[in-house]
């Protein structure tokens, strides 16, 4: 076969220059026709978009073309025209074909569409030839540039903090443990307790479940960080929106109060969700389409709206207001109580229908760093609630002051003999700062229109499954 370079489909799709001869190489999608000419349909991943080959089948032989069947992966060479067919440009006259790899029918299990997506996830490794993981998987890719971009256009330093860590801040029991240790021959002291001594790290160590201790560390030097990587959690919760591996985008800000963190916090989504709709087009359209019909009014909704800012109080009197209206909620409402997500969605879906940013929560159901409010029961917390989602984002104005973060983390049983780099901050040329995690896997259920989180990473690990 001549050889001739490459050009991806995408950029195939948008050319002009009829009569040349092009080369494409991509996974047969699907191939039909008569005994005279067959139509494939090509698609290489760099666009939802196939591109159709149109082949003379007595030129290149129909025992030849036998093996070309939907997965097959094929070279092809061929003249560039306009198409006479609807809902394309351009196809590709095909001159000669070269089989890489073929796809047995009565085995490749992705034959026809509409495969359900629980079905999909059991085919993890394929899933991402479908069109919709393609979709969802270009769009993951966007988000992360859209992320680095708004950061560093705002002069934030991406900051590397570590996955291994040895000091349990907020996660006690929600930690994976990293260990060397024989486990079939623990050594224990008299209490039974382990002894760590001779493991890898000589204590206690774990996969992390934030990297927010350390970004603060950061702010205090650079001024305005961000990380971005991939944080851990062991909670047994087998829901839509939680993951056993997530990745976490956490700015943190030095000078800033409550108020500009929440600013941050709404220009920061806003962004993102232009990004996509500025550079996601065809992959979004797709999704809206063909599972969420209301996918691009929401994402456009979101850029008109400003986030409401309510403190936790005035959110548990709707709630309650709500209840003795007769509005049936599964989980009690009353002031303290850790909000469920279907009271996050009422205030947002039902009461207020804009993203909320809930602040002032009781102390006891939020971390020992967040800083105090005058009234004694409420810090600085805040959350960001969305529609379909819940929360997206939780954040704080972190206490600044010594004595009251050392009392605090004591009150709450946090070992404060494992954190003394981090009090140090508040010893040495302290200052007030806010910061706050974005789930990524979360924007980017909201940004697909995705229901369940184990269609937006392409290897989910939850409670009883890590395969792939
Ligand atoms: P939730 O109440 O939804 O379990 P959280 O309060 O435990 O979340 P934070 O500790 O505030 O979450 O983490 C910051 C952000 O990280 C959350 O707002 C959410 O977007 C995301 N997040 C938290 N836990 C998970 C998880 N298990 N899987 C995916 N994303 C998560
Ligand atoms: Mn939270």
């Amino acid at each position: 076969m001549e050889t001739i370079t490459r050009t991806k489909i995408v950029d195939v799709l948008k050319s002009v220059a009829f009569g040349s001869t092009v080369n494409v190489k991509g996974w047969v999608r699907t191939r039909r026709g008569s005994k005279q000419v067959n139509f494939i349909a090509l698609n290489d991943g760099s666009t939802i978009n196939n591109v159709q080959i149109v082949v003379d089948v007595e030129k290149l032989g129909e025992e030849y073309l036998k093996p070309v069947t939907t997965g097959a992966c094929i070279s092809v060479n061929g003249i560039l025209v306009e198409s006479q067919g609807k809902g394309q440009n351009v196809e590709i006259q095909a001159t000669e074909i070269q089989i890489y790899g073929s796809a047995d029918p009565a085995t490749y299990p992705l034959q026809k569409k509409g495969h359900s997506l629980e079905f999909l996830r059991e085919i993890a490794h394929l899933r991402p030839r479908t069109n919709t993981f393609g979709a969802v998987f270009r769009i993951r890719h966007n988000m992360a540039i859209a992320i680095h971009k708004f950061f560093h256009e705002r002069g934030f330093f991406y900051f590397h903090t570590p996955i291994i860590t040895a000091s349990d801040c907020e996660g006690a029991g929600q930690m994976f443990q990293v260990t060397t240790m024989n486990l079939y021959d623990l050594k224990k002291d008299e209490n039974g307790s382990i002894i760590y001594d001779n493991d890898f790290f000589g204590k206690q160590a774990s996969l992390t479940v934030s990297g927010q201790l350390e970004g603060e560390l950061a702010a205090m030097a650079l001024g305005a960080i961000y990380t971005f990587g991939p944080t851990f959690r062991a909670e047994n919760s087998n829901t839509p929106r939680h993951l056993a591996e997530f990745w976490m985008i956490e700015p943190e800000v030095a000078f800033n109060e409550i108020a500009e963190n929440m600013q941050l916090a709404e220009d920061f989504i806003k962004y993102c969700v232009q990004w996509a709709l500025d550079n996601c087009h065809d992959d979004i359209q797709f999704l809206n389409d063909m599972f969420d019909k209301g996918l691009i009014e929401r994402l456009e909704g979101v850029l008109k709206e400003t986030f409401v800012r309510l403190p936790y109080t005035e959110g548990v009197k709707i709630l309650e207001e709500a209840v003795a209206k007769g509005h049936k909620f599964e989980f009690p409402v009353y002031w303290g109580v850790d909000l469920a997500s279907e009271h996050e969605r009422y205030l947002v879906e039902e009461h207020f229908k804009r993203p909320v940013i809930l602040t002032d929560y009781p102390k006891e159901i939020k971390a020992f760093y967040m800083k105090q409010n005058e009234d004694g029961k409420t810090v600085r917390a805040m959350d960001v609630l969305f529609p379909k989602i819940g929360e997206i984002i939780g954040g704080s104005q972190r206490e600044e002051d010594f004595e009251k973060l050392r009392t605090r983390a004591e009150e709450m049983g946090v070992p404060v003999k494992d954190i003394w780099w981090y009090l140090d901050t508040r010893r040495f040329g302290t200052a007030p700062h806010s910061g706050f995690g974005l789930g990524f896997e979360r924007l980017l259920l909201f940004v697909t229109g995705m229901a369940n989180i184990r269609d937006v990473i392409p290897f989910p690990r939850t409670p009883k499954t890590a395969d792939f």
